[in-house]
């Protein structure tokens, strides 16, 4: 039995911490023109992997503030809650045009309605999972997924014992019935939650049904046509890393 606390804010945060091979592709795709942003020319220019994810995090910083009824913000402001430097808030918003005003700021409503556009979460993403065990079940309860517009809507599995169960709303499907229920729910986004050995081939099959983006959470790395893409999030690497952390006792490793 795996237990696992509410995923909170913490999953954005692995985004920074990803498979390099799979980030190096990435990167190469996102910047094949330069990999030097030019702020002049941020309407074409698309920000790096690692710009990306901060931009989620400033996203969290300004919905919180703008909860607490502050409309105007500054890079130092969110940059300080980040521990980044203003300069680089203001390098990475850059790529959203010219949204700061001198002297004032940014617009917070502005500014999170920017984000969510570049990020591609001004929309809904219907999200299918496979393999449905502890973890799915752990990932299917968490709310914020639904708060920012990635919806579940079907599951499958490989264990006759589950296929047909309803799990948090939804039908466990058999794995054969992935490009009938693909072609109807419209899911373009793939968990997979699967066993590590059964990775690879559940990912071409969720490609071969039509899914363009696979979440997954297997420690295999996944080899995948070069148009689709593969964020991994390996829950062991991450303690890992946090226990190198620890045992620096806080000192900065070298980068
Ligand atoms: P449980 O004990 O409920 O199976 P678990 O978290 O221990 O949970 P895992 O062995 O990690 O289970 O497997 C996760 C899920 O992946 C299980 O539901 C399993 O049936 C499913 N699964 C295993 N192989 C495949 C496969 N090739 N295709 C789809 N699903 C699979």
């Amino acid at each position: 039995m795996v237990f696992l606390p509410p995923f909170r804010a913490e999953l954005a945060c692995f985004s920074y911490n990803y498979i390099a091979a799979e980030d190096a592709r990435l990167d190469r795709r996102m910047n094949k023109k330069s990999a030097t942003p030019e702020v002049e020319n941020a309407s074409t220019v698309k920000p790096s992997r690692a710009s990306v994810g901060r931009l989620s995090l400033y996203l969290r910083r300004l919905e919180m503030l703008h909860r607490e009824g502050i409309n105007k913000v500054s890079s130092r402001l969110l940059g300080e809650a980040l521990g980044v430097t203003d300069a680089q808030v203001r390098k990475d918003l850059a790529y959203l045009g010219n949204l700061g005003h001198p002297g004032i700021g940014y617009a917070a409503p502005e500014l999170i309605a920017a984000i969510r556009r570049i990020l591609g979460i001004d929309r809904d993403w219907p999200t299918v999972l496979v393999g449905v065990g502890n973890l799915a079940r752990a990932l299917l309860r968490y709310q914020g997924f639904i708060e920012r517009g990635f919806r579940f809507v079907a599951l499958f599995d490989a264990d006759p014992a589950k296929i047909g169960q309803t799990i948090e709303g939804l039908t466990v499907h058999a794995l054969e019935a992935m490009p009938t229920v693909l072609a109807t729910t419209k899911a373009e986004l793939g968990v997979l939650t699967v066993p590590s050995q059964a990775a690879q081939s559940v990912a071409e099959a969720l490609v071969a049904a039509g899914i363009r983006g696979v979440l997954n959470f297997t420690p295999q790395v996944l080899r995948l046509p070069a148009d689709i893409s593969v964020v991994s999030v390996d829950l062991t690497v991450q303690l890992e890393q946090l226990a190198f952390l620890v045992q620096l006792g806080g000192e900065e490793p070298s980068r």
